[in-house]
C-alpha cells in the first residue's frame, strides 16, 4: 500500500533532525506548547470511571445508550422535532471514519445506493471508504478558481445533474481540506436541490465547535433535520474531546418516522455484528460521563471555546506575520476550522518541507492548530520566501 499522504508525512517529520521543524500536516489540535491536549474534563471523567472499577464487558451492538443520546442532543439539539419524535437512530461508531463507513455500507447494501458524490477537493479517506463499500465515486465542484471561496453556482449546477438517489457527502462545518464553508443561505439552496433530486445526504461533522462554535457549527445538521428529509450524519468526538485514539464517533440516520428509525437501528446492528460485533467502551463512557454531568459539560463547552479561540488567534497571527513579510496570507482569516488551504502548489509545499522543514500536505493543506506563537513567524517567513 502506498504511504498515506498525511500519515506518511508524520513518519518523515519524526526522522527530520532540523530543530526548527514544524508539523502542519497533522489532523490534530495541538496546544500553544505544541502538545496534544488531555482535556481536564476527560481526565476527571476517567478518574470517576476508574473509581467505579467497572468490569470490561461487551457493549451493546449499537453502542452505549447514554453516549448515543448525549451525542444526538449535541448534534441536533435536545428540542429538535426529529429528536423528540424519535426519528433519529444514533449508533456509536469507531470514530467519524467508522460512522462514514457504516453509513456507506447501510446505503449500499440496504438502500441499493450505487453512487456517491463528494466535494472536489475532499478528505481523501471519503473516497477510499465509499469505494471500499462498493460505491462508485465522483466529485462535485467546490472550491472557486481563486481558492478562497466556494464556487457555489458550479456546485449547484453539478448537484442538479447527480443521478437521483445518489449519496452526496457534505462537510457540515470546517471543510477539510479547504476551511471554506457554505453560508446559511447556501445551505438552504443545497437543501432544495437535495429534495428536488431525491438525493441521500451524508453530512460529515468531524470538527463541531472548531468553526463558529458548537451550536453554530450544527446549523446544516439542524436545518436538514427540521426539513423532514431522510439523511445520514457522521460525527466524531476525536477532535473536540481530544479522544483521537479511543475511536469515538456516531452515525445518525434521520428517518421519516419512529418506526422507520427502529428498522434502521436493527439493520445497522446487523451490519455492526458482522463487521466488529460491538464498539469499544472507554472513550464513549468518558464522553457520556462529561455530557451527562452539567458541571463537567459546562467546563467542556469552555474547553471547546478555548480550542476554537486559539485556532482563530493563530489564523490572525499567520496573516499578520505574512503581511510583515510582504506575503498575502489572508486566506488564513477567511477560512474556518483546523485546516487552511494555502493555495500553494505541490512543488511549493515540497520546498517548504525541504528548505524550511515546514511540513504540510502536498495539496496545499496546513493544520492551523499546529501553529503557535513560537513558530508562526518562521512559518510565515518560509511561505513568503516560497511564494516570491
Ligand atoms: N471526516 C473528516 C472530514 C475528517 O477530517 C476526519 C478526520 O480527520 C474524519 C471524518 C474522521 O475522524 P475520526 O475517525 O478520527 O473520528
Amino acid at each position: 500500500m502506498p504511504d498515506d499522504p498525511i500519515l506518511g508525512l508524520n513518519e518523515l517529520f519524526k526522522t527530520d533532525e532540523r530543530p526548527e521543524k514544524v508539523n502542519l500536516g497533522v489532523g490534530c489540535y495541538l496546544t500553544e506548547a505544541g502538545n496534544l491536549p488531555l482535556l481536564d474534563v476527560v481526565e476527571e471523567a476517567e478518574t470517576r470511571l476508574s473509581e467505579k472499577k467497572l468490569p470490561h464487558g461487551y457493549m451493546p451492538m449499537s453502542g452505549i445508550p447514554k453516549f448515543c443520546e448525549a451525542v444526538k442532543h449535541l448534534v441536533f439539539g435536545e428540542a429538535s422535532p426529529a429528536v423528540v419524535e424519535g426519528r433519529i437512530t444514533t449508533i456509536q461508531t469507531l470514530g467519524g471514519t467508522g460512522a462514514l463507513q457504516l453509513g456507506a455500507a447501510f446505503a449500499h447494501q440496504y438502500l441499493g445506493v450505487a453512487k456517491a458524490v463528494v466535494s472536489d477537493p475532499t478528505w481523501g479517506n471519503h473516497i477510499a471508504i465509499f469505494k471500499g463499500d462498493g460505491l462508485t465515486v465522483s466529485k462535485y465542484p467546490y472550491l472557486n478558481a481563486a481558492k478562497d471561496g466556494v464556487d457555489f453556482e458550479a456546485m449547484i449546477a453539478a448537484l442538479n445533474e447527480v443521478e437521483e438517489g445518489s449519496l452526496v457527502l457534505f462537510h457540515a462545518c470546517c471543510h477539510n481540506p479547504t476551511g471554506v464553508d457554505l453560508s446559511h443561505e447556501e445551505w438552504r439552496k443545497v437543501l432544495e436541490v437535495v429534495k428536488a433530486r431525491d438525493l441521500l445526504p451524508l453530512l460529515d461533522m468531524a470538527y463541531q465547535g472548531f468553526g463558529d462554535g458548537l451550536e453554530e457549527d450544527a446549523f446544516a445538521m439542524r436545518l436538514f433535520a427540521e426539513s423532514g428529509i431522510r439523511f445520514m450524519a457522521a460525527t466524531s468526538c476525536s477532535k473536540n474531546f481530544a479522544l483521537y485514539g479511543e475511536r469515538v464517533g456516531a452515525l445518525h440516520v434521520v428517518c421519516g418516522d419512529k418506526r422507520e428509525a427502529e428498522v434502521a437501528t436493527s439493520i445497522l446492528k446487523a451490519l455492526v455484528r458482522a463487521e466488529y460485533s460491538n464498539p469499544p467502551a472507554h472513550g464513549a463512557n468518558v464522553v457520556a460521563e462529561v455530557l451527562g454531568d452539567p458541571e463537567l459539560k459546562k467546563r467542556w463547552f469552555k474547553d471547546v471555546v478555548e480550542m476554537h479561540d486559539r485556532i482563530c488567534e493563530m489564523r490572525r497571527a499567520l496573516a499578520e506575520a505574512g503581511e510583515a513579510e510582504g506575503a498575502d496570507l489572508s486566506f488564513a482569516t477567511k477560512q474556518k476550522g483546523m485546516f487552511s488551504f494555502t493555495g500553494l502548489t505541490p512543488e511549493e509545499m515540497d520546498r517548504l518541507r525541504e528548505e524550511f522543514a515546514v511540513y504540510g500536505v502536498r495539496n496545499g493543506r496546513i493544520c492551523v492548530a499546529g501553529l503557535n506563537h513560537r513558530n508562526v513567524g518562521y512559518v510565515a517567513k518560509a511561505m513568503a520566501t516560497v511564494l516570491k
